[in-house]
């Protein structure tokens, strides 16, 4: 699989994040670090990859010399750690195990010292997972750790810690990768790989897998395997291979309902669904669409900050009145396609809805 090929080992490699990176070797550099943290944020956002980077650096020989390189991936713990043997660096993952005997093994664990003589590193995926006995064992760890352990916590869902836990942690939270940080990092690897796609269809899939770089990373993959090799891979080929709804559809439909165009934005309902296209899942895109040349008309800058570029679409003035009409009545549809006896038919309602005769 492409992601664990290229899966970041040094923190120059991570993509986005920078605000936690920074902070992590910062604590490095000056021999600052904590006890216990938590990342917190979205899946495939980088959070054990980060939490292993920094594990490997705490216990990098190159610590003391050069602390500006570390990890080094050179020296022993490291290549350990590379490697998936080191004895110093245990991972977890609460999901399937979350009983108190778990974390009861955890703490005999944790007593011990580090067999290399370093710091002896836990890594808790999914930790909102545990059950509210492990939790509270758990925290009795955190309240009094050993001196030679560091816990890093890592969730997707924060609100489920308690109070207490969060009190004992360093958070940090990740974000949401921007189409155009995944957009270059797919690239790059497609370039390493040789895998000649167009820059539209590297979009579709950056934009297809809601900031999660992993996910675009399987993506690629699949791509990848099922490709015949020669030829490049356009948009088309990627939307087929991944089933996403080519994103010219939106501009189509949308120009027809800007231009009170019913009959052809009927036969383009019909045309997707023939296709074997999910009606719902096209109206979501839709919408997100319809949100993007909202916000394009009310501030495009709040699109710049996340890499994504204003939507004006050609060829079609529109009033905010009807835009806000055309959000409205899509979202209705949307809602109502899997309770209607035909699924084009709430479409159908919401185009002459938003329509003038
Ligand atoms: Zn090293």
């Amino acid at each position: 699989m492409l992601y664990r090929k290229y899966r970041p080992q040094t923190f120059s490699q991570v993509v986005g994040q920078e605000h936690v990176v920074q902070t992590l070797k910062g604590a490095l550099l000056t021999g600052r670090t904590g006890h216990a943290y938590l990342f917190s944020g979205p899946r495939g956002t980088g959070k054990t990859t980060i939490a292993r980077i920094f594990a490997k650096a705490l216990n990098c020989a190159e610590r003391t010399q050069n602390p500006q390189n570390i990890p080094c991936n050179k020296c022993a713990a490291c290549l350990a750690v590379n490697d998936g043997r080191s004895l110093d660096l245990i991972e977890i993952d609460a999901a399937s195990n979350r009983g108190i005997e778990d974390i009861r093994n955890l703490k005999d664990s944790a007593l011990v010292a580090a067999p290399g003589g370093n710091y002896k590193i836990f890594i808790v995926d999914e930790v909102h997972m545990l059950t509210k006995d492990a939790f509270n064992a758990l925290l009795k760890i955190l309240e009094e750790p050993p001196s030679h352990t560091i816990f890093i916590l890592a969730t997707t869902e924060p609100h489920k810690i308690l109070l207490t836990v969060l009190s004992r942690v360093q958070r940090f939270d990740f974000r949401r990768l921007t189409v155009k940080q995944i957009s270059e990092k797919i690239k790059e690897v497609a370039k390493i790989e040789k895998i000649g796609i167009d820059d539209e269809g590297v979009r579709a899939i950056a934009a297809s897998c809601d900031g999660a770089l992993r996910d675009a990373e399987v993506s690629l993959s699949k791509i990848q395997s099922a490709a015949s090799g020669a030829e490049r891979i356009s948009v088309d080929t990627v939307n087929d291979i991944l089933g996403l709804i080519s994103f010219s559809y939106y501009p189509e439909f949308f120009g027809y309902l800007a231009n009170d165009d019913k009959a052809s934005a009927v036969n383009l309902v019909h045309k997707i669904y023939e296709l074997g296209i999910d009606l719902e899942h096209f109206s979501k895109e839709f919408i997100e669409y319809l949100r993007k040349i909202m916000i394009s008309k009310i501030n495009p800058a709040t699109l710049a900050a996340v890499g994504e570029e204003p939507v004006v679409p050609i060829g079609a003035e529109i009033t905010g009145q009807k835009l806000v009409r055309m959000i409205n009545a899509f979202s209705a549809a949307r809602n109502e396609i899997k309770l209607s006896p035909i699924p084009q038919l709430p479409l159908e309602l919401a185009i002459l809805e938003v329509t003038d005769s």
